[in-house]
């Protein structure tokens, strides 16, 4: 089985369709995709239209939830606040109800998905040190798990001698480990790289790849512009920070 896993979407239909068109070049059985369809960017329907499209497993992340007012956001700041506001009065009452419909956790096979920390996904907290994801591992029995959240592709792993943190571009997975692996983001990368990130999970050579692919981020922020969505979210864009 290859997995395509995308995570982070944000409304940056330009940072999509460069990762899904690549992707299906690429070739994959299933799209696993990790939550924030919207929030931030200025195509928050287009993104989730393609995601349907895809047929793929979706899961919802808190700014999805955040849209269409099933979760909180006093912990936004005031850019995502605002961003959040203007995709609620846009988003289609179909799309909405997708949003609202969407789970917190999926499991597929021996791979747990969430958006944020897996032990409890609806507290949208984040797993950046290997202290937290000792912390985590304890709360889930699946060898694998999927998250984002953070926009920084990273992996942790689960070993006799503590949990350790790495950056990765293809590892080979060890079989006998276990690993927290966070996929990056589509559409508002945070390491650094203004690509779009994605994964390709192959379960059959037990490899996991990080991919990188460069989209049109003067279109996005073009139209960020036009529909008057904060300059610090279409300046960052470029800057992957
Ligand atoms: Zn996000």
């Amino acid at each position: 089985m290859r997995y395509a896993i995308v995570s982070d979407v944000h409304g940056n239909l330009e940072a999509l369709e460069t990762v899904l068109d690549n992707l299906q070049r690429t070739g994959y059985d299933l799209l696993l995709c990790l939550g924030d369809l919207v929030g931030y960017g200025p195509n928050p329907n287009e993104c989730c239209q393609l995601i349907r499209e895809t047929n793929g497993v979706v899961i919802a992340g808190n700014h999805d939830w955040a849209a269409v007012g099933k979760t909180g956001i006093e912990y936004f700041n005031t850019f995502a606040r605002m961003a959040i506001r203007w995709t609620s009065e846009v988003l289609s009452e179909e799309n909405k109800a997708y949003l609202k419909g969407l789970p917190l956790r999926w499991i597929e096979g021996d791979i747990l998905m969430v958006h944020s920390a897996p032990s409890e996904p609806s507290l949208w907290n984040y797993v950046l040190s290997p202290e937290e994801a000792c912390q985590e591992f304890r709360t889930f029995s699946e060898r694998i798990c999927l998250i984002g959240h953070s926009h920084q592709p990273v992996l942790f792993t689960q070993q006799e001698d503590g949990c350790h943190k790495m950056g990765f571009d293809g590892l080979k997975l060890n079989p006998d480990l276990r690993y927290i692996v966070n996929v990056g983001s589509v559409g508002q990368p945070r390491d650094g790289d203004f690509r779009a990130a994605a994964c390709i999970y192959d379960t059959k050579k037990g490899f996991m790849e990080l991919k990188r692919y460069a989209y049109d981020v003067g279109r996005t922020q073009e139209k960020m512009a036009e529909v008057k969505l904060p300059v610090y979210l279409a300046d960052r864009l470029a800057l992957g920070r």
